[in-house]
């Protein structure tokens, strides 16, 4: 029952029952509606309608409350506003240099592409960013449109190579581990379990973990929280735990066509993994109670570097076979099941997948045989190490 007008159904239905004049009539109609799918479906749209206005109250509340108590814990770090500052200072150069100085060579061969001359190099390239390009070029746009777009996105694909070939030989950064007991070698357990090439890969700069402090994310604002403070305020407000992130990746900076044009190493980010209960997760079952905390922590840094992986190294191809795969797949986990009507889907099943292949690999292989062989058929190295 796509696109069911609730309301429009809800109008008529009045309408029909205020035209009966005798009052057990009415009541009939009620009751007779009321056993039809149309009905149930119509009263289950009225009731998100009203879950999505409690949703937004509870928001507003928690956005206030924190403006009110936490503004000190606000944070917009130098780093954050040096790396939107690069990135737009690429774009500049994007515009003024890059594009300018493309070669004659590449120019003619975009050309000829736009109009039906097919080329494997551009081809893989544009694939590999997941540029849809054949509905670009099938569409009604103008030639100048598609020769410009296409130049765009082969230019920027290009760079993702002179990146990864400036990143050679550089490792990352691992910052803070040292303070959480749980994890102090998280380093060693993903170089070992990535490998070094395909880390270089992954245009990581720096794995940074806050042990110490809870991060709430509210209307696009980040606080960072002393753990205790933040627990008070989940005591006055438990909502605020649906805002509590304990990662974040800048990947999509680097892929989204409209924001970065040039590809840059970005860091991850860890924050206090307070209030998290490995031991209700299924898939830790056969883990010591005692390692239960420290399988999930190295698996949720090996989820964020998964999302490099997905974004910079699963092509076009790779990925239609990913979705037909996860699409007769369950859900995997939990965290990936509350995906399973989001944009991000495809790419938190591949993280979580990840997540299990790095740190439960036996649970991956029994449980989902066809998404274990997926990542050992395209990514032979992500191994679960033996520390
Ligand atoms: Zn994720």
């Amino acid at each position: 029952m796509e696109n069911f007008e609730f309301q429009k159904y809800r109008d008529d239905l009045a309408q029909k029952i205020t035209q009966e004049p005798d009052h057990t009539k009415r009541r009939e109609i009620l009751s007779l509606e009321k056993m039809t799918p149309e009905y149930q479906e119509a009263k289950k749209l009225r009731r998100l309608e009203f879950g999505s206005e409690k949703n937004k109250n509870d928001n507003d509340q928690l956005i206030s409350y924190a403006e009110e108590h936490y503004g000190e814990y606000k944070i917009f770090t130098d780093e954050l506003r040096d790396l939107i500052n690069t990135i737009v200072a690429n774009r500049n150069e994007f515009e003024t240099v890059t594009k300018a100085n493309i070669p004659e060579e590449l120019l003619n061969q975009i050309l000829d592409f736009c109009e039906g001359m097919p080329n494997e190099q551009i081809e893989s390239l544009l694939n590999r960013a997941n540029f849809n390009y054949e509905n670009l070029l099938a569409g009604e746009v103008d030639e100048y449109t598609k020769a410009k777009l296409i130049t765009e996105a082969v230019l920027k694909a290009k760079s993702y190579d002179l990146a990864v070939e400036e990143n050679r030989g550089k490792e990352i950064d691992f910052i803070g581990f040292e303070k959480d007991q749980d994890i102090p070698d998280a380093k060693d357990f993903i170089y070992q379990t990535f490998s070094r090439g395909l880390l270089e890969k992954c245009l990581i700069s720096k794995i940074d973990y806050n042990a110490d402090k809870v991060n709430v994310a509210l209307n696009g604002t980040d606080y960072v929280l002393p753990i205790e403070i933040y627990s008070d305020w989940q005591k006055i407000m438990p909502g605020v735990k649906n805002h509590k992130y304990r990662a974040e990746s800048m990947v999509l900076w680097n892929t989204d066509p409209k924001f970065s044009k040039k590809f840059i190493p970005t860091p991850i980010r860890f924050f206090s993994f307070y209030g998290e209960e490995p031991n209700k997760l299924d898939y830790l079952k056969d883990v010591l109670d005692e390692k239960k905390m420290r399988q999930y922590k190295l698996g949720t840094i090996a989820h964020e570097v998964a999302h490099h992986i997905y974004e910079y190294l699963i092509d076009a191809d790779k990925r239609n076979n990913w979705k037909e795969i996860v699409d007769r797949s369950g859900s995997i986990t939990n965290y990936a099941q509350a995906y399973k009507n989001h944009n991000f889907k495809y790419d938190e099943f591949f993280t979580e997948a990840v997540r299990l292949k790095t740190t439960v690999p036996d649970y991956l292989e029994r449980n989902f045989p066809e998404i274990n062989q997926f990542i050992t058929d395209n990514f032979p190295e992500i191994q679960a190490p033996i520390l």
